[in-house]
């Protein structure tokens, strides 16, 4: 079967992998004219490193990687620790495969050369795909030079503007969620009196919270602020913000993260406004189907949008070597598919809740027993986790 393949994310690599693995042949074509990814790092949970042990490339993977020692949840203002869920022995025992946080440039160049190793010619680039047309028995994908391509089956990987869905559904209506997004990476041999520990952090506050996180060998810390802010909405990930204005909005933060700020390079200081968009009435279109955030954009308070991509991969490539035809295979992966991103989308929302409480009662009602849980029933809190990280989207069980 000739898969093709529109958009060379996270999404659209991990899905050319898992097709070859599963005997069919793949071309993937991606809009940009080289391979690249913006300056920021990314968490890989257990549950989407598990697809990668099944492609024999996790070993590629976490060799450029971090292994934080813990999930950690602090107060933003003081510190405080609220609890602390260990990982270093414990994500490969009890969910099946390491965590890591990893540069997005390393990440996709590891997936590039796994893909280039298995088929040399799969990658098109400067390719941008306009939108597709079908008959009963094949599927053909449109440039915007006019050209196209055909194939048996059309993968929409080509992420939160997807061309692809909007054929399918029309221009949708994202909805602003009243939070901006801040990013920066900064050297941590910059940060000289305060550092923020080797965990997977999130920093929690009135109407904000922070995620702090170690890249490369410990030599970079990657950090994502979120603002409940309403005066400023643009959705893109390239747009500079100024230091003085980060600074502001975690003003009276924690030492660590005010340093951290205070280091931070002001060329690359980026904010970007949240959207979210309504869950689609379904991801397919005869022998076309939406995978990643093309299917299921999510908010980033759980770290998972790029998981949730490579678990569809998985499924998406079993389903086409196992339906009876192609349309049918593909409703079968969308079927297997939404409960899960649907429970993931709706989590990473309430947290957005959780992290973000703004009265004295609300902090003492979310975080109190979160403080308490963690001291006294830990494994209680850490077995919260286990719904997300110890699924095993390979395993039929
Ligand atoms: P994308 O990464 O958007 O890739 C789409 C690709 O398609 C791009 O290469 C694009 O150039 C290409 N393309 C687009 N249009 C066309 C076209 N017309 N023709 C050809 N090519 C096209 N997820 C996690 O799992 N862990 C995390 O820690 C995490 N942290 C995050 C932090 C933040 C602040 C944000 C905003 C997101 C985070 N995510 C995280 C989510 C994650 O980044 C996304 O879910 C993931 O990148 C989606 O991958 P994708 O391949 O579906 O789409």
């Amino acid at each position: 079967m000739k898969v093709l393949i529109a958009g060379a994310g996270i999404g659209g690599f991990t899905a050319a992998l898992c097709c070859l693995h599963h005997g069919h042949e793949v071309v993937l074509f991606e809009q940009a004219n080289e391979l690249s990814q913006v300056g920021a790092g990314i968490q890989v949970s257990p549950n989407a490193m598990k697809v990668f042990q099944a492609l024999g490339i996790a070993d590629a993977i976490a060799e450029r990687g971090f292994r934080p020692e813990a999930i950690e949840t602090r107060m933003g203002e003081s510190g405080l620790t609220l609890f602390k869920i260990p990982l270093v022995a414990r994500a490969k025992r009890e969910w099946g495969a390491p965590y890591l946080h990893i540069h997005r440039a390393d990440y996709v160049a590891a997936l590039a050369q796994a893909l280039l190793t298995q088929a040399p010619d799969a990658i098109r680039l400067g390719r941008s795909v306009a939108g597709y047309s079908q008959s009963d028995t094949s599927v053909s994908i449109r440039f915007d030079d006019g050209t196209e391509e055909e194939g048996d089956v059309i993968i929409g990987a080509d992420g939160i503007h997807s061309r692809i869905r909007e054929q399918m559904f029309g221009p949708g209506e994202p909805r602003f969620t009243g939070n901006i997004a801040w990013r920066a990476v900064v050297p941590a041999s910059l940060l000289e009196r305060d550092r923020p520990n080797a965990t997977a952090c999130a920093w929690m506050g009135k109407g904000k919270h922070a995620v702090t996180y170690y890249l490369r060998n410990g030599e970079l810390v990657n950090f994502v602020g979120v603002v409940e802010r309403d005066d400023w909405q643009r959705e893109g990930w390239q747009e500079r913000g100024s230091k003085e204005e980060l600074q502001n909005d975690f003003a009276g933060w924690h030492p660590a993260i005010r340093e951290l700020i205070n280091s931070a390079d002001d060329q690359e200081l980026f904010r970007w406004a949240l959207f979210d968009r309504s869950p689609l009435p379904g991801w397919t279109d005869g022998r076309v189907a939406l995978l990643g955030d093309a299917a299921h954009s999510m908010l980033p308070f759980l770290a998972q949008g790029a998981a949730m991509a490579v678990e569809d991969a998985w499924v998406l490539a079993r389903a086409l070597s196992e339906g009876v035809s192609v349309s049918s295979a593909l409703i079968d992966y969308q079927g297997q598919r939404l409960p899960r991103t649907s429970k993931v989308q709706s989590a990473s929302r309430s947290n957005m809740t959780t992290f973000h409480q703004r009265t004295l009662s609300g902090r003492l009602r979310t975080y109190g027993p979160m403080w308490l849980g963690g001291r006294l029933a830990p494994q209680v809190v850490n077995a919260r986790m286990n719904w997300l990280y110890g699924y095993d989207v390979t395993s039929r069980a």
